[in-house]
C-alpha cells in the first residue's frame, strides 16, 4: 500500500486520477491490518485498487468526468465496487476517463487530458522515447487511450495493484493495449452494471485493467455473478475452461485468425506482431485457421447509430432538477430554457452532439430507417461469430489497436467520429456481440511504446480465454 500510495503522487502530473481517496484508505488500511493480526483476511485483503469515475461510490464523488455531475456524491456503491471493497481491496482513488465514457483517449474529460506513462519522463527510458519521437513538442505526449485511460495508467504506474474500467466498444481494451497492461473485457451479463453510470446499456460491461493474468482472474472471480440489482445478469454459472490443465499439459485449442481484422490503416508493426504470435500458437501446438466475419466492418457504423439512441435515453436525466449541474440566471424563466442552459453549459459538445444524433435516429419517422436497420445489422454480426464458433473454433487472434499510442497532437486532429472509426474498429464487435475479448500487451514497438494483441472466445468461455492468455504472457 505504501508504494502504490507514493506512486499515485510521483505521477500526479500524468493526470491518472480524479480524486484520490487518502482518508477512506487509510480507514480501510486499518482493517485489514486488524484482519491481518486476527489471521481473519479476506479474499483481496489490502490490496490496492482504482475505479474508474463512473462507478458509483458511496459518499465519494462521483463525476463521469462531467460537469453536469462535478458534485454528484452517490448514496450507494456499485455492485462491483461493493464486492471488491467488501473482500479487503483499499480504494486509491477514482480515475480519469472521457466525459461519460464517450471517446478513445482520455483526451476529452473537463480535469484534462491523462497521459500515457509510456515516453513520459517518469519510466527510465522516457528520455529516449522522447528523443526518438520526431517533431514532437516538448509538451506533446502519447495518449492512454481510453475512455478507461485513467485506470490503465494508474495500474502500469504501480499505483494500485488493478482497476475497474468500463467497456462498451473498447474503453477497456484500448487504452489497456496502449499502456502495455492486460485489459479484460468479460462476457455481457457476467458482471452487474448496478451503479455503473450507463453509456449504452446493451453493450456496457465492467472490465479489468491489472498487469497479469492471475490479478485479472482474481478480481474476476470476486466481481463476476449474478446480482438481483441487475436484470442482465445471468444466473448461471460461467462455461469451464475447455483446457484441463491437470499434470501441466495444456489442451490444445483451435485458434481463428477473422480475415477482415486485418484492416486498413493496421500498422506493419502490429502486423508482424500478430503473425508472429499466430506462429507462435502454432508451433506450440495450437489449430491456428483463417476464419471469417463477414459482417466486421460494418459494426463502426452500426455502433454509430446504437450508441447514440441509447446514449439519447440515457441523458435524458440529466435535466439539472433532480440532481446534476443547474444553471443560474434572470433569462431562465421556462423550465425549458433551465433545462436548455443546463446541457449546454455542462455537457460537451461530443456527448451533445450524441444527444441530438440519437434523437434524430429515434423520431418516429426515422426509427425504421436507422434503429431498426442498425438492430439488424447487430444480429448479423452477432450471427457472424455463432456461425464461426460453431465449425470448431476455440479463440480468436487478432489486433486490438491499429498501432501503438498516438501523440495527443495527431489523436486530436482528427474529430471525434474519426477518432473512434480509427479506434475502436477491432474493439467494437465484440460489444456488439456480447462476447469476452482482452488486450495483452506482446512486445514493444521502435518508439519503445507497448504493443498488444486482443483475444475472444464464445459468450461465457471466459476461463478458456484467460487461460490461453496467460499461456501466452
Ligand atoms: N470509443 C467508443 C465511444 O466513444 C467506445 C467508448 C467506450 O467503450 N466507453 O463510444
Amino acid at each position: 500500500y505504501a508504494q502504490c500510495a507514493n506512486r499515485v503522487q510521483v505521477i500526479k502530473s500524468l493526470n491518472a486520477y480524479i480524486r484520490v481517496t487518502d482518508e477512506v484508505s487509510q480507514v480501510q488500511l486499518q482493517e485489514s491490518t486488524t484482519r491481518y493480526l486476527k489471521g481473519t483476511t479476506r479474499l483481496m485483503e489490502g490490496i490496492p485498487i482504482a475505479i474508474k469515475d463512473n462507478f458509483c461510490t458511496k459518499n465519494i464523488t462521483t463525476t463521469c468526468a462531467s460537469k453536469m455531475l462535478e458534485n454528484f456524491v452517490p448514496t450507494y456503491n456499485a455492485t462491483v465496487v461493493e464486492r471488491l471493497l467488501d473482500s479487503g481491496a483499499i480504494l486509491m482513488g477514482k480515475t480519469n476517463l472521457d466525459e461519460f465514457g464517450m471517446g478513445s483517449g482520455t483526451t476529452e474529460s473537463i480535469f484534462g487530458p491523462t497521459k500515457n506513462i509510456w515516453g513520459s519522463n517518469l519510466i527510465s527510458k522516457a528520455n529516449d522515447i522522447d528523443n526518438k519521437v520526431s517533431g514532437s513538442q516538448s509538451d506533446d505526449f502519447f495518449i492512454a487511450g481510453g475512455s478507461s485511460g485513467g485506470s490503465a495508467v494508474a495500474v502500469a504506474a504501480g499505483s494500485c495493484s488493478v482497476a475497474l474500467g468500463s467497456d462498451t466498444g473498447g474503453s477497456v481494451r484500448n487504452p489497456a493495449s496502449y499502456c502495455g497492461v492486460v485489459g479484460f473485457k468479460p462476457s455481457y451479463g457476467s458482471i452487474s452494471r448496478y451503479g455503473l453510470i450507463p453509456l449504452v446499456n446493451s453493450m456496457d460491461v465492467p472490465g479489468i485493467l491489472a498487469r497479469t493474468i492471475g490479478d485479472c482472474r482474481s478480481v474476476f472471480e470476486v466481481i463476476k455473478g449474478c446480482d438481483p440489482k441487475d436484470s442482465t445478469t445471468l444466473q448461471r454459472t460461467l462455461n469451464k475452461s475447455k483446457t484441463k490443465r491437470s499434470s501441466s499439459k495444456f489442451d490444445k485449442l483451435c485458434v481463428g485468425i477473422p480475415k477482415e481484422f486485418y484492416c486498413p490503416g493496421l500498422s506493419s508493426e502490429v502486423i508482424d506482431a500478430w503473425k508472429d504470435v499466430a506462429d507462435l500458437l502454432e508451433n506450440s501446438g495450437f489449430r491456428v485457421i483463417q476464419v471469417s466475419l463477414p459482417h466486421t466492418s460494418y459494426s463502426i457504423a452500426c455502433y454509430s447509430v446504437l450508441n447514440p439512441c441509447e446514449v439519447a435515453s440515457n441523458m435524458a436525466r440529466y435535466d439539472g432538477l433532480r440532481y446534476g449541474y443547474r444553471a443560474t440566471g434572470k433569462d431562465l424563466n421556462s423550465t425549458e430554457s433551465l433545462y436548455a442552459a443546463n446541457r449546454s453549459h455542462a455537457l460537451n459538445q461530443i456527448v451533445r452532439g450524441r444527444i441530438l444524433a440519437g434523437n434524430y435516429f429515434l423520431l418516429k419517422e426515422n426509427y425504421d430507417k436507422y434503429f431498426v436497420q442498425a438492430l439488424k445489422l447487430r444480429r448479423l454480426i452477432y450471427d457472424d461469430y455463432v456461425k464461426m464458433w460453431s465449425t470448431g473454433v476455440d479463440i480468436l487472434l487478432t489486433p486490438v489497436t491499429l498501432s501503438d499510442a498516438p501523440l495527443f497532437s495527431e489523436f486530436t486532429e482528427k474529430d471525434s467520429r474519426a477518432q473512434s472509426a480509427d479506434q475502436d474498429y477491432c474493439t467494437q464487435p465484440a460489444n456488439m456481440a456480447g462476447i469476452p475479448a482482452l488486450s495483452l500487451p506482446v512486445r514493444l514497438s521502435k518508439r519503445n511504446l507497448p504493443l498488444s494483441l486482443q483475444l475472444m472466445a464464445p459468450h461465457f468461455d471466459d476461463e478458456t480465454l484467460l487461460d490461453v492468455a496467460h499461456l501466452l504472457e
